[in-house]
């Protein structure tokens, strides 16, 4: 069982201001117990005293809230961008930044550039000192060493040192995970799978991959490299992967599968639509492919199909695996919309055991592009709420 303080913090950051009384009763905890814990939480400027509660008979109560200055740092480094939000101590967004990056730029750089990101949002007043900072790279992570492992897509990143250098830049307990993992923190959190104990994030961007939410933990497996559903192969007969394996998931569908599909039907001209695209851009991308789809252009539905086809073949034995309570779809190419949630469900509905899919849910993320720098702030908060007062 997790410290007293650690889950009072918590569920003030989830239900907001309570009384004393409230914390006493929904943590189960002795009422001397609370009252001493807060008293070194205010003395900690982490809680203070926030009004009257309402009344349930007797003498008034009063709330006692999160420390109003506390502030969280969410950071999802992708492969092309950089997202920034800074929270407060419920995990509202007070300020947020994004740009386009290369993480091949290395670490040096692109930590430097976070560093000017944040100390532009603390200039303009979003925060006076962070009291976590979560931070999500586009690869594997030793999560509890702090350090990317061998991340295929990002030259010079294996085991830097991330959450040593951020901790010590900004002063404050550092997180590093997996981009795909915060992302299905922050929708467990604070989108379409609330409170969901059993979930898979899939996020269907450049690449393909999975964060895994079992037993309402998310579960990272021993090198963090669970979920990596991307070299999955899907087609022993397909192309080769970045990997140098045959046929993975990520060769077949995900954004840099579908531009290269996309080119070929552009320059061919059997699609219509992504050869006029391509005679005006000289390139296609996955929104023309959208964009082709939402006009009716048949090769484009197709392509799209095809895609999701593949992606719930996996998923399908991925349900009867694990049995989650529901599935949802992130990550840019979510942005193919119904098309293509359609063929997944439609796979993994065939596919999968009846008594699993019985009850499950396929759905497209709530949070959007916003999910990973939510479940960052979610893991920066739990980081700081478990240190001691
Ligand atoms: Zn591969």
């Amino acid at each position: 069982m997790a410290a007293p303080q650690y889950r009072i913090l918590c569920l003030l950051r989830d239900e907001g201001p309570l009384s004393r009384a409230e914390i006493a009763d929904r943590l189960e905890l002795p009422r001397p117990r609370v009252l001493a814990e807060l008293e070194r939480l205010v003395t900690g400027q982490r809680v203070r005293e926030a009004g009257p509660a309402a009344s349930r008979g007797g003498r008034r109560s009063t709330l006692v809230e999160l420390h109003p200055d506390i502030r969280f740092a969410g950071v999802d480094l992708g492969a092309t961008s950089i997202d920034v939000e800074i929270t407060d101590a419920y995990l509202e967004p007070v300020a947020s930044y994004s740009e386009p990056a290369d993480i091949r730029r290395g670490p040096k750089a692109t930590l430097h550039r976070v560093d000017e990101i944040l100390a532009k949002l603390h200039t303009d007043g979003a925060y006076g000192r962070l009291s976590g900072l979560g931070i999500g790279v586009p690869g594997p992570v030793s999560f509890r060493d702090g350090v990317p492992v061998s991340p295929p897509i990002m030259p010079g990143w294996d085991r830097y040192p991330v959450r040593e250098l951020l901790s010590r830049e900004h002063n404050c307990p550092v997180v590093v995970d997996n981009d795909v993992n915060i992302m299905a923190v922050g929708e467990r959190f604070g989108g379409v799978a609330r409170a969901t104990d059993n979930l898979l994030f899939v996020k269907i961007g450049t690449g393909i991959g999975c964060g895994i939410y079992l037993n309402g933990a998310p579960y990272r497996g021993p090198d963090g490299c669970a979920g990596d559903i991307g070299h999955v192969q899907a087609d022993p007969n397909g192309p080769v992967c970045s990997c140098g394996n045959v046929g993975c998931l990520e060769a077949l569908f995900g954004g840099a599968a579908l531009a290269r599909d996309a080119l070929v039907a552009a320059r061919s001209g059997v699609s219509p639509a992504l050869a006029e695209r391509f005679a005006v851009t000289n390139a296609v991308t996955a929104k023309d492919v959208a964009d082709g789809a939402a006009e009716g252009d048949v090769s484009c539905i197709r392509l799209i199909r095809d895609g999701g086809r593949r992606v719930g073949s996996v998923l399908a034995g991925l349900v009867s695996f694990i049995n989650p309570s529901m599935i949802v779809i992130g990550g840019g190419l979510a942005g193919l919309g119904h098309i293509l949630l359609a063929e997944i469900r439609s796979v993994v509905y065939r596919r999968s055991l009846p008594l699993a899919t019985g009850n499950l849910p396929v759905v497209l993320s709530e949070l959007g592009p916003r999910a990973g720098v939510v479940g960052a702030a979610v893991l920066a908060s739990e980081v700081a709420y478990d240190e001691p007062s």
